[in-house]
């Protein structure tokens, strides 16, 4: 059974309610999810039941050894991940047969994280505990819990191989939230080739969330590196500063003269019905150093009709005191002129509560920022609220992955109090923190899929109340297409979640180590899925298993469960190690390791940013150290495809689409490092990388000389039209497989060796291939279709990173042809 449904909509509750029934049975329960974390909060839950007969533990890295006899002896609740499955649980299943006789029920939660290369080794490793019960003649119960996902059934019995009824009716209480899709405005800087380059979602992110906590709407804001969501707190609380100093002269008004906290505190709020972000003694947007442009007038937002972020009638702080006199327009103070940004806002009640923030010099500007200082803030006659101004800025926090549960519970309770109002973070609070007294969230670039938006959104909302979600879009195709397109957000179902356990490159590996388990028999075959006949023959082959009458062996001295790489996608991982330290931060796919962690790459790892030393390929070590720059680095590599064979192919307008075996020839060339709050070209530094080959697959479509010639007639640069709508089309992909732009790579040629015509490809990036081409062949012209809208809807004039240009182009996003792009992609859509 697969329960995927919103967050916070109970689904904790539907597995726990079976899982203790079985325990108290006389049965166990094993648990598996992504994280360490989730499993030690999911275990702190169980143990705050107090169920005697429930022993429930944690098995994971970090399990001390002699814990871990106690475990498989006497629990009956064992939470742990894949890894652990993988690499310890599994090859030693002996040593937990008790456990497996028993076991009764396995819960599989946030199983919507297993997609793509990841999954379909997980998939493979079900399988294997599958086939470990079996032995103990254990049958248990599969209960997966997911995100909301498209066809959720169907993606479940990919997972486990097993048939699968779906749960996908929400019927948990919930307002309804507000969503805006925020575009930051073009700015002065230009990129390469002279392109415009935005505003980026971090500094909109900052801006947005000392606004929204000013006006007392507690908010999340998600951003995607601890660096980046550090940023953002910082200067969000800068902002907040500046709103507690800005009552300082030079700019005073007639109740500035009041210098006694006694007489200040009564003053007449002078300010007048402007936002404090208009207040002239702000320093100039420019001055700030996430807000290098002066002028920002954010486009289009977009809202649904209900724009009403709700306050908390409890919260002892009002914004506004019905007994204050209403604040007057002073014409001739400067700060009363409507902020033209403010006021383009989306979030109406929020200005409003700025306009009604009645804050006013009246201090000489050394003056002491006490209990008793000179701002009055809503109530000028309790000092308090002074204080509550002056420490506005202790009210928003940054949070990151590795905190202690102590630092997690000390920060929930501080959210739930009100102590804290606002707190960026990076994903990794969706692992460990209960924060559910949220009234609007943040999010600073597309989070990769609509279920994880929802998912992220779903965070705004306490008690039923409304809320408030803003999507804010990166320089980036998919985000600019989906804040000009909101019906690809609303009213659509949810991705479907992608992986392909069939992988040989997945497969072969998890073989080997069902082997070395307990060895393969022809009765096993069907349990690995059609292809795993091929892939044992290949296996016998290679040596690694040994073809005896009573089935497959695994003889060899080696460990098999090191052939699989499970985080990675294959091949001899490359350690990450920091160099002062010696500490082994993760590692990286060989292939990967080119564009992640060549030398001079920005790496980022849990949030946390490093700079790659030095990376050694014949060692496969990269060294890395801790660090802090202001920019990040995109690799760029240039590369060949060449067609091994072709699976599936339709006609596509006058052209046809076509699904297959590649090999495509990747060298990172050099590498693009761009300012990180402004997005910035700070420049392109060669590297000297081995080309790699990498046997894939990949959709591809092609156009007929006939077709083409008249673009070319008119003036079009077929290259340039190809090689844009190439970039748009890899930046959309995502939209529809649940992949990550990084995860696929393309190639697009005038004339191509193989296909003689005009050709654009897309392939995974992973050998072997993960589904995402498949995906890309399946939902070709929606696809595409969306790709062409992504690049009609940006207002660039001749491309931008918004629509045509790629970060990771090896070409140096050269040549494009942004109006041949559209007229090519016209050509290829039109019905025949
Ligand atoms: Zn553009
Ligand atoms: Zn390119």
């Amino acid at each position: 059974m697969i329960i995927s449904t919103g967050t916070a909509s109970g689904k904790s509750l539907a597995y726990l309610t079976p899982a203790i029934a079985s325990c108290l049975d006389g049965g166990t329960v094993l648990y598996l999810t992504p994280t360490k974390a989730l499993a030690a909060d999911q275990l702190r839950g169980l143990r705050e039941l107090r169920i005697t007969q429930v022993r429930a533990a944690c098995f994971d890295g970090d399990t001390p050894f002699e814990e871990r006899t106690w475990v498989r002896q006497h629990a009956n609740y064992v939470l742990t991940n894949p890894d652990m499955l993988h690499r310890s649980i599994l090859p030693r299943h002996a040593q937990w047969s008790s456990f497996f006789r028993r076991l009764r029920l396995v819960v599989v939660d946030e199983c919507h994280g297993y997609r793509g290369v990841f999954g379909s080794h997980v998939a493979q490793i079900l399988r294997r505990l599958r086939r470990a019960c079996a032995r103990y003649n254990a049958h248990p119960t599969f209960l997966l819990a997911s995100a909301t996902a498209s066809e959720p059934g169907a993606f479940a019995m990919r997972l486990t191989g097993l048939e699968m009824d779906e749960v996908t009716v929400d019927a948990s209480p919930k307002g309804s939230t507000t969503i805006a899709l925020w575009e930051p405005p073009l700015t002065e800087l230009r990129g390469e080739g002279g392109a415009p380059v935005r505003r980026t979602a971090t500094a909109e992110a900052a801006d947005l969330l000392a606004d929204l906590v000013l006006a007392d709407v507690r908010t999340l804001a998600f951003v995607r590196s601890r660096r980046g969501a550090e940023t953002v707190a910082l200067s969000a609380r800068a902002k907040l500063a500046d709103v507690a100093f800005s009552i300082s002269p030079p700019f005073p008004t007639p109740s500035s003269t009041t210098s006694s906290p006694a007489t200040s505190s009564a003053a007449t709020p002078s300010s007048g019905p402007s936002s404090p972000s208009a207040s002239p003694s702000r320093p100039s947007s420019g001055a700030n150093p996430l807000d290098p442009i002066t002028t920002t007038t954010p486009t289009n937002p977009i809202t649904t009709p209900n724009p009403t972020p709700q306050t908390d009638p409890t919260n002892p702080t009002p914004q506004t005191d019905p007994t204050n006199p209403t604040p007057q327009a002073d014409p001739t103070n400067p700060t009363s002129q409507a902020d033209p940004r403010t006021a383009d806002r989306p979030i109406d009640p929020a200005t409003d509560k700025h306009q009604q923030f009645p804050l006013h010099p009246s201090e000489p500007p050394n003056g002491p920022l006490t209990a008793h200082g000179p701002l009055t803030w809503a109530l000028p006659d309790d000092p308090s609220h002074a204080a509550e101004l002056a420490d506005l800025p202790n009210k928003i926090a940054a949070y990151r992955a590795g905190y202690l549960a102590e630092d997690r519970r000390l920060l929930e309770k501080a959210l739930r109090a009100g102590t804290i109002m606002g707190l960026a973070t990076t994903n990794a609070l969706e692992l460990g923190v209960d924060v559910s007294g949220l009234d609007a969230v943040l999010i600073a670039g597309w989070p990769g899929t609509r279920a994880s938006l929802w998912q992220q959104a779903g965070r705004a909302g306490r008690d039923g109340q409304d809320a408030l979600a803003v999507l804010i879009a990166r320089d980036d195709p998919l985000d600019t297409y989906l804040v000009h397109h909101p019906q690809a957000l609303f009213g659509q179902p949810v991705e479907a979640i992608v992986l392909d356990p069939g992988n040989p490159y997945v497969l072969g590996p998890h073989l080997c180590a069902a082997a070395a388990e307990i060895p393969l028999t022809e009765d096993d075959l069907p349990i690995f899925g059609t292809t795993t006949s091929k892939v044992l023959e290949d296996l016998v082959a290679q040596g690694l298993l040994r073809k005896r009458p009573a089935g497959w062996f695994w003889t060899r001295r080696e460990r098999a469960t090191d052939l699989a790489d499970i985080r990675g996608g294959g091949g001899a991982p490359i350690q990450v190690v920091e160099s002062s330290t010696g500490r082994l931060l993760g590692s990286v796919d060989e292939p990967s390791a080119h564009t992640t962690v060549h030398t001079g790459a920005i790496y980022l790892h849990q949030g946390e940013t490093f700079l790659v030393e030095v990376l050694d390929l014949e060692a496969g070590v990269a060294l890395v150290s801790s660090a802090n720059p202001d920019y990040t680095t995109f690799a760029r590599d240039i590369t060949d495809i060449s067609i091994l064979s072709t699976e599936r192919s339709h006609p596509l307008g006058p052209g046809t689409l076509h699904f297959g075996e590649v090999e495509v020839t990747r060298q990172v060339v050099s590498y693009l490092m761009r300012r990180l709050q402004s997005g910035e070209v700070l420049g392109d530094e060669p590297l000297e990388l081995p080309p790699r080959t990498l046997r894939t697959r990949a959709v591809w479509w092609t156009l007929p000389a006939s077709a083409v010639a008249p673009l070319a007639e008119a003036g079009i640069d077929l290259g340039g039209a190809a090689h844009a709508a190439e970039h748009a089309s890899i930046g959309l992909l995502p939209l529809f497989a649940t992949c990550d732009r990084w995860d696929i790579g393309g190639v697009s040629t005038e004339l191509h060796a193989d296909t003689g015509l005009l050709t654009v490809f897309v392939y995974d990036g992973h050998e072997g291939g993960a589904g995402f081409a498949e995906r890309g062949y399946a939902r070709a012209t929606d696809w595409l279709t969306a790709t062409r809208e992504a690049i009609m809807s940006c207002e660039c004039e001749r491309g931008c990173p918004s629509c045509i240009q790629s970060p990771k182009c090896g070409n140096g996003n050269e040549p494009l042809d942004k109006r041949g792009a559209i007229r090519l992609l016209n050509t290829l859509l039109t019905p025949q």
